[in-house]
């Protein structure tokens, strides 16, 4: 298979058309057989639920090249049962997990010509979604949806190595308790892009939010999951109701306890406990692992030991090894790399 003529160490985080996307409609109560289209738009009711009420929700993993040139994507099973976990919660059909893998699978394959070569430091970002597609005006559920599956390729997250970054703790909060937090929803997202156009207009990277019952606990950035390291080379990652449960901070757990032989807390953190730390990362799928090195706390600063010019040295082992687990240089555990082809 010959690939696109694409620099691939030059695209950036953005969408690029590709040749192939899956469909699957949803109607009287059930989903159909599902298909790949080089229809790239979609046509829907000015009056779907999803214009109108925001029923929709999202994935996101990455398809790319290992060492040994097997294109693989990452824990894809986890994906699937985390977008059932969202479809329940915001009342919303289920798209069968086994099929959300393979549907998936077909994506990157009738797009393998868009898979970044091994070394290119670039990836292949694979987008699962769906939405209430028919007519909804008074407020309830729609009765029909599309599940869709979309790719494009993007660049090294971190050009010219991973610099850490400086957050702000915001004024705003992200999720509710009891509330849509712990899923993958555009609404969590539409009513992030203020605080984030905010923390980037004063000069911040990312915002901390805290939990908004007591402002006194860690939650997350808008899109990343908090892992801190203790002086003592302890991880400790904060445990809330209202956090999405990142794939990534969950498999880094299983390295730091199984690969590299570290004490892990998963549990609530105080903001106050923050200063004590030694260093600080965000983990997510766009770049594993974001070094932190500064967070700022209305005018007040802390400044990890780890600094301002490279990743602690922790972070950096738990970066290199989930890294190399991914790019096939160090063995996976079971079920964690699903060959496509
Ligand atoms: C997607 C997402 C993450 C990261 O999850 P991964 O599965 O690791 O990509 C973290 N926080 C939020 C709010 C997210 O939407």
């Amino acid at each position: 298979m010959e690939k696109k003529n694409i620099d691939w160490s030059n695209i950036g985080f953005g969408y690029m058309k590709t040749d192939k996307r899956y469909v699957s409609l949803y109607k009287d109560g059930k989903w159909d057989g599902g298909t790949l289209t080089e229809d790239d738009k979609i046509t829907i009711s000015e009056c779907a639920g999803v214009l109108q009420y925001a029923q929709t929700i999202f994935e996101g993993l990455k398809a790319y090249t290992t060492e040994d040139g097997r294109i693989v994507t990452f824990r894809p099973d986890m994906n699937a049962s985390r977008m059932a976990d969202s479809a329940r919660r915001l009342e919303m059909p289920v798209f069968p997990e086994d099929r959300f893998v393979e549907a998936v699978a077909m994506t990157v394959k009738a797009n393998a010509a868009y898979v970044p070569p091994y070394g290119s430091g670039a990836t292949l970002y694979l987008r699962p979604y769906m939405f209430g597609s028919n007519p909804v005006i008074g407020v309830k559920p729609a009765d029909e949806y599309q599940f869709r599956v979309f790719c494009t390729p993007v660049g090294p997250y971190f050009k010219g190595g991973a610099k850490p970054i400086t957050i702000k703790v915001s004024d705003f909060d992200r999720a509710a308790p009891h509330g849509t937090g712990h899923i993958k929803a555009g609404l969590n997202y539409a009513m992030s892009l203020h605080a984030i156009v905010t923390a980037h207009e004063e000069g911040y990277d990312e915002n901390m939010y805290l939990d908004p019952a007591t402002r006194t606990k860690v939650e997350e950035t808008g899109g990343a999951n908090f892992l801190f390291i203790t002086k003592d080379n302890k991880v400790v990652t904060p445990k809330s109701d209202s956090i999405l449960p990142s794939i990534t901070r969950r498999s880094l757990v299983h390295v730091a306890k199984e690969y590299l032989g570290l004490e892990v807390e998963e549990r609530e953190v105080l903001f106050d406990e923050v200063k004590d730390f030694a260093e600080c990362g965000l983990c997510g799928t766009a770049a594993v692992i974001s070094p932190v090195g500064k967070i700022v706390d209305h005018g007040k600063e802390i400044c990890f030991p780890s600094g301002m010019e490279d990743m602690g040295p922790v972070t950096k082992k738990l970066y290199e090894t989930l890294t190399g687990i991914q790019m096939g240089k160090i063995e996976a555990p079971k079920g964690w790399l699903k060959e496509i082809m």
